[in-house]
């Protein structure tokens, strides 16, 4: 059995090409290998790959090869060293912490992060005598300000949701990298296609294959991507402790990211469709998109990434009355507040996602009652936007 390894390949070519799985059977497309355990030919091969002297499946929590073939492709398509896949984004988080964190350590990480990495840090972490300051995405220098002797992590998301701010991913490398920091990016936005955080010099990346790497809503995964001596501690107490990526999530994602390029560059044109029309509307108050001149990152996000991306927010004048209206006019779009599938999904933040969160906090974050956030999916925009102007007139 053996694995296609490409470099140096456009992204369009690594995501149908890289990680490719070839058994003795030729398959061309990429196996399923549903299974817990795999057998060994004599007791002495056993024993060589339980201590690691020959390489070798053993036990799926451990390794499988779908699984590997999905980390190989994340991997070459991040332009990292090597990738562990993890059974969510949250295991992908918490299995980095795991790794890399220990009681005394200090963690920088930006404001307006997702919400369970929040709960994760500020309830879970905190059991275990690491702390977590918050730091605004878009002022590298109250990165600077919030490193402490003990700081070990930086740990930023890029663009934000649900405001989509855009943050300097090479300043905040350069400030974790001369405090001896690491720095891991959530790339779970962007995904490889539209930003490569390792080669603006980040440490590690975290993904949700949840979102855009599976696209289609279909399963739950995740990836920590990286050096390779960054990658493995990860990978131990992956093994030890048990957030696997199952194998069959494994090989949707792996077919998943052969359509990821493309996908990508749709979602972004019907973004940036929507975003513009948006913005002429007289019932909207106020446009977030990374794509739009009108952006306060729009130059940085021109720099860092290849495209706006799929997630339009906006507010609509008249509060969450208005906001709840348009939400219950739409006909076409979901509402749900899953977000990177083919499918528009609408959801109000204020009232969901940072529903629990207090109404001061929530203005502090600036999530205003009449937000909405949009995930814009592949339907043609001009039914998306007539969908919208259905629940605003
Ligand atoms: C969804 C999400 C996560 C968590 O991923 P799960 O696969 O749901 O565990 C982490 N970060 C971001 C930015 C997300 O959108």
């Amino acid at each position: 059995m053996q694995f296609d390894d490409f470099d140096d390949l456009h992204p369009e070519t690594l995501a149908v090409r890289a990680g490719t799985l070839r058994s003795e059977f030729g398959e061309h497309s990429d196996a399923l290998h549903l299974t817990s355990s795999f057998c060994v030919g004599s007791a002495e091969e056993a024993s060589l790959k339980f201590t690691n002297q020959i390489p070798g499946y053993i036990y799926s929590r451990f390794t499988n090869p779908t699984v590997t073939a999905f980390e190989q492709r994340l991997a070459a398509l991040e332009g990292g060293e090597a990738a562990i896949a993890t059974a969510s984004g949250m295991a992908a988080i918490l299995s980095l912490g795991m790794a890399h964190l220990k009681a005394g350590d200090h963690v920088v990480a930006s404001n307006g992060l997702f919400g369970a990495t929040i709960q994760l840090f500020n309830t879970y972490f905190s059991k275990f005598g690491v702390e977590v300051s918050y730091a605004a995405p878009t002022d590298p220098s109250a990165w600077a300000a919030a490193v402490k002797p003990n700081t070990r992590l930086f740990f930023l998301e890029t663009p934000s949701n649900p405001l989509t701010e855009v943050a300097d991913i090479a300043a905040i490398a350069a400030i974790a990298h001369a405090h001896g920091a690491l720095l891991a990016v959530d790339n779970c936005f962007c995904t490889p296609i539209l930003q490569q955080p390792l080669k603006l010099g980040a440490d590690l990346v975290v993904h949700s294959g949840t979102k855009y790497l599976d696209g289609q809503g279909r399963v739950l995964g995740g990836a920590v991507v990286g050096r390779k001596e960054l990658v493995d501690p990860v990978y131990l107490f992956l093994r030890t402790a048990g957030p696997s990526l199952s194998p069959f999530n494994a090989w949707v994602m792996l077919k998943g990211l052969e359509t990821l390029p493309l996908r990508m560059r749709a979602h972004c044109e019907n973004a940036l469709k929507l975003a513009q029309w948006l913005e002429a509307q007289p019932q909207i108050e106020r446009v977030y998109y990374p794509g739009l001149p009108s952006h306060p990152q729009h130059e940085l996000a021109q720099r860092q990434q290849k495209g706006g991306g799929g997630i339009v927010s906006f507010e609509v004048k008249g509060g969450k009355d208005a906001a709840w209206k348009l939400v219950d006019a739409v006909t076409l779009m979901s509402r749900t507040a899953n977000l990177g599938d083919t499918r528009t999904t609408i959801t109000h933040p204020a009232t969901t996602t940072h529903g629990r969160v207090s109404p001061e906090a929530r203005a502090a974050a600036g999530i205003r009652d009449g937000l909405i956030r949009i995930s814009v999916g592949l339907e043609h925009p001009d039914d998306l936007i007539a969908d919208l102007q259905r629940g605003l007139s």
